[in-house]
């Protein structure tokens, strides 16, 4: 049987890890390109790429998908690289939704390329979106991500709204000397508009990219700025939020999500599984432990090869992850070659 047919998975069991955590979530990175290099991403030159020939078709992809969604994931987000740089971004959003036990489909985005493509990824089904934008300023946006324009990702963010994408949800990497001093400024936004901001702490994952980690700032700290312009409330854990914790600023519209990966890790309850654009399974995003779906998927294998393949990934997903650990390097991969 040709390894693309739609065989059936049946009775697949859910996935869940050896301390007993369901995986519900995939984060499929579609892409290693970008049109942007962020400072705490990729370091000035870029990285090494992909062969197009390694990375998956939209095809492949789906049947990952199918699979994994027959087994007990119930949300997908699309990531990269920059995942609206890959043409026909939308016609995997509309076959995603079409498959049985997905829920919940989101992208990740750094919105350059938004405003063309909102219209679109609303048709096709796509409800949450988020925006990745570190600043305000358009000076400072053109230097955290050499070279952006800032001009364009709020028009992105305009187009979204228009489109009816609801919430909106920013997601910020706060520096310390670099954008910390907006902190306040994008808690503000929550005050007029029904935007959710998250703050990010910044992760060391690739030898900090081209920065120094003295740049990092606890979520901690970046609540007690917030404190200074308002009453921060916090609000209620929703079962199946995600790692943010979300708070608000009273009279505020809009939320505040803190994720905290280093300060307050959320390793215990981790649903997460990523699937990298060249077909590796990883089942954390700080271990270099990877399972190639690629090869059995080009070679023939069946679905209920590669149900057993995830299966057996996910059985060795880390208790917690090892980044503060003194042995800890760095991932061979960065970020934009992981997916967030
Ligand atoms: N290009 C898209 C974007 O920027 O939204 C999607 C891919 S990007 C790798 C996914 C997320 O990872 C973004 O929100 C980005 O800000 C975040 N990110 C990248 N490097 C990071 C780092 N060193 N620490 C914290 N977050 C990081
Ligand atoms: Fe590109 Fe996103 Fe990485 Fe910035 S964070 S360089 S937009 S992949």
């Amino acid at each position: 049987m040709n390894c693309l047919q739609n065989s059936a998975v049946e009775h697949a069991p859910a996935l869940t890890d050896s301390f007993n955590r369901r995986i519900s979530y995939l984060r499929l990175s579609v892409t290693d390109r970008c049109n942007l290099r962020c400072v705490y991403c990729m370091p000035a030159e870029g990285v090494a790429l992909m062969d197009h020939a390694a990375i998956l078709s939209y095809e492949e992809m789906l049947r990952i998908a199918r699979v994994a969604a027959g087994a007990g994931i119930t949300k997908i987000r699309i990531t990269g690289g920059e995942p609206l740089v890959r043409k026909g971004i939308a016609d995997l959003v509309a076959e995603l939704n079409h498959l049985a036990g997905i829920a919940d489909i989101s992208i990740t985005t750094n919105g350059i390329l938004l405003e063309a493509a909102a219209g679109a990824l609303r048709r096709a089904g796509l409800r949450r979106i988020n925006i990745s934008l570190d600043t305000l300023d358009p000076v400072k946006y053109k230097q955290i991500t050499r070279g952006g324009d800032l001009a364009a990702v709020l028009a992105g963010i305009h187009a979204a709204r228009m489109e009816g994408f609801s919430p909106i949800k920013v997601n910020v990497v706060v520096m310390r000397g670099i954008n910390d001093a907006e902190i306040t400024s994008f808690a503000a936004l929550t005050m007029e508009r029904p935007v959710h901001i998250r703050f990010i702490e910044f992760m060391p994952i690739n030898g900090h990219a081209g920065l120094d980690k003295s740049v990092y700032i606890s979520n901690a700290d970046i609540r007690e700025k917030i404190q200074t312009i308002g009453e921060l409330l916090p609000l209620p854990i929703e079962p199946g939020a995600g790692p943010a914790r979300l708070y608000q600023l009273r009279g505020a519209q809009g939320k505040l999500g803190f994720i905290s990966p280093l300060s307050n890790h959320f390793c215990a309850t981790c649903n997460r599984l990523r699937l990298t654009a060249d077909g590796r399974l990883r089942t954390c995003l700080f271990s270099d432990t990877e399972t190639d779906l690629r090869l059995p998927l080009r070679s023939g294998c069946s679905d209920a090869d590669l149900l057993g393949l995830m299966a057996r990934a996910i059985f060795t997903k880390p208790f917690r992850h090892a980044v503060l650990e003194p042995s800890f390097q760095k991932c061979s991969r960065g970020m934009s070659a992981i997916g967030g």
